[in-house]
């Protein structure tokens, strides 16, 4: 019979592991709050590789709560630049300023979760490394790691399987380093149980872990499949306005559900196969003002996690103020507030997103292009 270690037998291995083995990443390393909470912010939707090039840098110009409560959110998403979803960067930003007016740190996980953007993942890490709470977390690496550990069979999204792979989290869990205990597990997603080739020769785990143990097992086999998510298909049409070496660009609302909150060129959603003309109606309503769009428009395709969307782009004029009067007897409405010219040295420090980039190229306008004029 398969003699497993169990779990509360591996913490003591799994923090000298980490003590030995733990990446050189300054968020590891940080015993602040603040920068804790402003990594792990980061880390939600960044990739680590990323989130290294910005961290220190937004530290620097941020380097405490009262810095960031007294600069403007535009400032705070403007050092957010590269690392995508803008949405973190204004949660942030509320987030400091509700710390700044209690005057305390939060004291437990639920706590946390009472902050703007922080979700039970994220205040369960951050009560494990700030208030020493014994909180465990699953995000994707422990969900492998675990569903291996355990050879669990059911996907780790379900909430069962979730129930179990929190369960044996918590066994693993050394109550002195609770926050090391989190991160270790962590780090052994992602440095030695991988994907597609875990080192269980290197793993601190392997002692107890069932899918390694098991002659008939192979721990590749490990997560369970989960029901694959039809991908969704939006169809958009982009107007590439310019005044000089101005760009037009539309700040998009903070509800949107996608590119929330960035800076972006003016974009309807259209039904597939939509012609320019119905284009630049739908602009009209949407943005005010008279559009006209040239012919042909280039195919952008862009991919956001499970959406495809495929863009249509096309330089375009716009004036501000129509003169046509509507059937009703209104005039079109002028230019909404949320839009904007922008010099191209500017560009550079709005949030705005790499869709921004990639149509800017297909159509053929670069930033720094002699100046065409198709704007009042
Ligand atoms: S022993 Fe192998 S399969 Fe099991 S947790 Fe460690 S690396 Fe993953």
């Amino acid at each position: 019979m398969l003699q497993l270690v169990e779990p509360e037998a591996l913490r003591g291995p799994l923090l000298a592991w980490f003590d030995r083995c733990r990446g050189d990443l300054p968020w590891r390393r940080a015993e602040d709050p603040y920068e804790i909470l402003v990594a792990e912010i980061m880390l939600q939707q960044t990739r680590s590789e990323v989130v290294a090039t910005r961290y220190q840098g937004f530290l620097d110009r941020f380097p405490g709560v009262d810095a960031l409560v007294e600069a403007p959110v535009e400032a705070v998403e403007a050092a957010w630049s590269g690392l995508g979803y803008y949405r973190r960067a204004r949660n942030l930003h509320r987030a400091a300023r509700i710390l700044a007016g209690r005057g305390t740190l939060p004291a437990s996980a639920a706590e946390w979760a009472e902050l703007p953007g922080i979700g039970a993942y994220t205040s369960a890490l951050l009560a494990s490394r700030c208030c020493g709470e014994s909180s465990p977390v699953l995000d994707g690496n422990v969900e492998r790691v675990l569903s291996r550990f355990l050879a669990s069979t059911e996907p780790p999204r379900r909430a069962a399987a979730r129930r179990k792979l929190l369960g044996t989290a918590a066994r693993l869990l050394d109550a002195s380093r609770p926050g090391d205990s989190n991160q270790a597990l962590m780090e052994v997603g992602s440095l030695v149980c991988r994907r597609g080739k875990p080192d269980c020769g290197a793993c601190p785990l392997a002692p107890g872990c069932r899918a390694f143990r098991s002659p008939e097992l192979d721990p590749r086999d490990f997560p369970a499949p989960g029901p694959r998510r039809d991908r969704e298909v939006r169809h958009c049409f982009t107007a590439v306005v310019r005044r000089g070496d101005e760009l037009l660009l539309h700040r998009r609302p903070g509800d949107a559900d996608w590119l929330a909150g960035r800076w972006h060129l003016p974009t309807v959603e259209l039904a597939s196969g939509e012609e320019s003309i119905r284009a630049a109606e739908a602009l009209g309503r949407e943005f005010g003002g008279c559009w006209e769009c040239d012919e042909p428009a280039v195919l952008v395709r862009h991919a956001v996690t499970y959406r495809d969307f495929l863009v249509r782009a096309a330089v375009a004029r716009w004036r501000p103020v129509c003169t046509t009067v509507e059937s009703n007897g209104d005039r079109v409405p002028s230019g909404r507030s949320s839009l904007a010219w922008f010099g191209h040295g500017e560009i550079d420090g709005l949030p705005t997103s790499s869709l921004l980039r990639k149509t800017l190229d297909s159509v053929g306008v670069n930033r720094a292009d002699p100046p065409i004029h198709s704007g009042p």
